[in-house]
């Protein structure tokens, strides 16, 4: 993935893809002192830009360490990206971490950097998403909030996730479903989960994981087709429960679930809908959000 053309934003500058490159003593390598986002270009607009900045500024200050960029500096810098790639649909992924002068447990010198890329990466889940994916049980629990910093969208919490998903995918699923530290639904390893219960959209309280920026998209179009939406625990025992399932994030957008485990669902009506609704929502021109919430 590294050697390839275009342009990464790093620290300021444009550098060649090929140049973007660190020392192997950076503190976010050796102890996971990095924050990160996800963000999704639709036609050279960034859907919800300033809540991904604002996210990736709270994710640093929760990890100790402020970003030397204003917001409005790092929304500029997400659009030079795409603009220098010449991306109208596009994934970013600004990074923001530790460096390397100096290495220890303890690295309150070191300079925080940030870096920006952008490339075409049409969904997370690919030619699967429309027919629906696959969700093992994940072999891992969310920590709780008192145990890891759950609420930053911090590097160091996607160990797990790298080892439910590969998990997942020796067993041939698509993805897996993490519980939470209770035992409770939690989440997929890059994405929310929402459940159709009698005709209602049920989805766990966020409480030890992102309370992804789709996610509150998705309850707002929801609400919008008078769609009842319920916020609250969800024990593992209930998923069966379920009519529909599916999820929601950046890279996986309104991706139907056809099975957790055993259990089995058939895609219907809530999810195709909310697929559309979201779809639409992400291309709208950002006046046209404006006068609609108007
Ligand atoms: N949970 C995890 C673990 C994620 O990586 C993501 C993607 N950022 C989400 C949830 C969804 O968040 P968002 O909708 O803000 O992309």
């Amino acid at each position: 993935f590294d050697d390839r053309d275009g342009w990464i934003w790093m620290d300021g500058h444009m550098v060649p893809w090929r140049d973007a490159r660190l020392h192997v003593l950076t503190h976010g390598l050796h102890y996971a002192s990095g924050v990160f986002e996800g963000e999704r270009a639709y036609g050279r607009n960034i859907f919800k830009l300033r809540a991904h900045t604002d996210r990736l500024i709270a994710s640093g200050r929760i990890l100790g360490f402020e970003i030397p960029w204003s917001a409005e500096e790092i929304d500029a810098a997400c659009m030079a990206v795409l603009e220098k790639n010449g991306l109208e649909d596009a994934y970013l992924r600004p990074l923001a971490w530790r460096g390397s002068e100096m290495l220890a447990v303890s690295a309150r010198q070191t300079r925080i950097h940030l870096a920006i890329a952008a490339w075409a990466w049409p969904n997370l889940f690919g030619a699967n998403r429309m027919k629906g994916v696959r969700l093992a049980m994940a072999p891992w629990r969310r920590p709780a909030p008192d145990t890891a910093p759950t609420a930053s969208k911090a590097s160091g919490l996607y160990m797990i996730g790298t080892l439910s998903k590969h998990a997942a995918e020796a067993e041939g699923y698509d993805d897996a479903l993490m519980l939470d530290f209770k035992g409770d639904v939690a989440e997929a390893t890059g994405a929310n989960v929402f459940f159709v219960m009698n005709g209602e959209l049920h989805t766990p309280t966020p409480i030890c994981f992102l309370d992804g920026i789709t996610r509150r998209s998705v309850m707002d179009l929801a609400r919008h087709r008078q769609i009842k939406v319920v916020e609250r625990t969800i024990g593992a025992g209930e998923i069966g429960g379920a009519t529909e399932v599916f999820l929601a994030g950046t890279a996986a957008e309104v991706t139907p679930v056809r099975a957790i485990g055993e259990h089995s669902f058939t895609p219907g009506a809530i999810t195709e809908t909310l697929l559309g609704d979201y779809e639409a929502l992400v291309r709208l021109r950002p006046a046209e959000v404006a006068r609609r919430s108007a």
